[in-house]
């Protein structure tokens, strides 16, 4: 398996608590988890690089593709989003994780706003586990806790999950779907809700062990672009194969 982490990298580089907790950047924890969990082949990507490290020829050379962004979604190139969601739809696998939500490439699969409701309280997140036989939900308790992180709730802006598999519950009230995944084309997109920069959540050994397992899950496993609607010859005789004239004085000929 090939995974590439792309990470923003700007807090880790501009506040000290951040750095602190994520001296190499959040990527760097991610590929060390990732690689230990999952034998897998990982390199990273991060938002200052060229192309934000994410050139056709990484892409193609992909088999899922993890996402931390927060503060600079505007700052990714559409040419990178519209790469990657024709990856996507070709079969590579998409992870997006916490304040991901709102990178432009999520926001393109899902086709909505992703809005959703926040609040920076230190406050205690308890994650319930929906389907304990999902692959992603292998050797995860029942639920875990993360004492201190940022609040997500509802109404999470996203069409319905095909498979809703955790649900968060927060100290201050709020519930929030906190881990789903949607097929789009020939690729799965997964989102894994915990992450906020100035807490240590990535270094929690469940939330790395469902990052790894979601990463393993949405792997390519196989690439396709299917971007053609051409017309077809029929496998069996048919009534009509001489009906082309008929067709050309009644309809414009669909390019393949
Ligand atoms: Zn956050």
């Amino acid at each position: 398996m090939r995974v590439t982490i792309f990470n923003e990298y700007l807090h880790e580089l501009e506040n000290d608590v951040v750095h602190d907790i994520y001296p190499e950047g959040i990527h760097a924890t991610l590929a060390e988890a990732v690689t230990r969990l999952t034998g897998a082949e990982v390199r990273s990507a991060t938002l200052r690089q060229q192309e934000h490290g994410l050139s056709q020829e990484v892409i193609d050379a992909t088999d899922v593709l993890l996402w931390w962004g927060h503060k600079a979604h505007e700052e990714v190139a559409d040419e990178v989003v519209d790469r990657v969601q024709r990856a996507v739809l070709g079969g590579m696998g998409l992870v997006v994780l916490h304040s991901a939500h709102y990178s432009k490439p999520f926001k393109r699969l899902m086709g909505t706003n992703a809005s959703l409701k926040w609040r920076e309280a230190d406050e205690k997140e308890r994650l319930w586990n929906l389907q304990p036989a999902h692959p992603i939900l292998a050797g995860i308790p029942d639920y875990f806790e993360l004492p201190r992180e940022e609040m997500y709730g509802e109404r999470f802006d996203v069409p319905d999950p095909d498979e809703l598999l955790m649900l968060s519950w927060f100290q201050g009230g709020e519930v929030f779907r906190s881990l789903a995944t949607w097929r789009r084309g020939h690729g799965t997109v997964v989102y894994f809700r915990p992450g906020h920069e100035t807490y240590p959540t990535y270094h929690d050994p469940n939330v790395q062990r469902i990052v790894a397992n979601a990463a393993a899950y949405a792997a390519a496993r196989i690439r396709r672009p299917d971007t053609g609607s051409p017309e077809t010859s029929p496998i069996e005789q048919v009534p009509n194969p001489g009906k082309e004239n008929v067709l050309s004085a009644t309809t414009a000929k669909r390019e393949e």
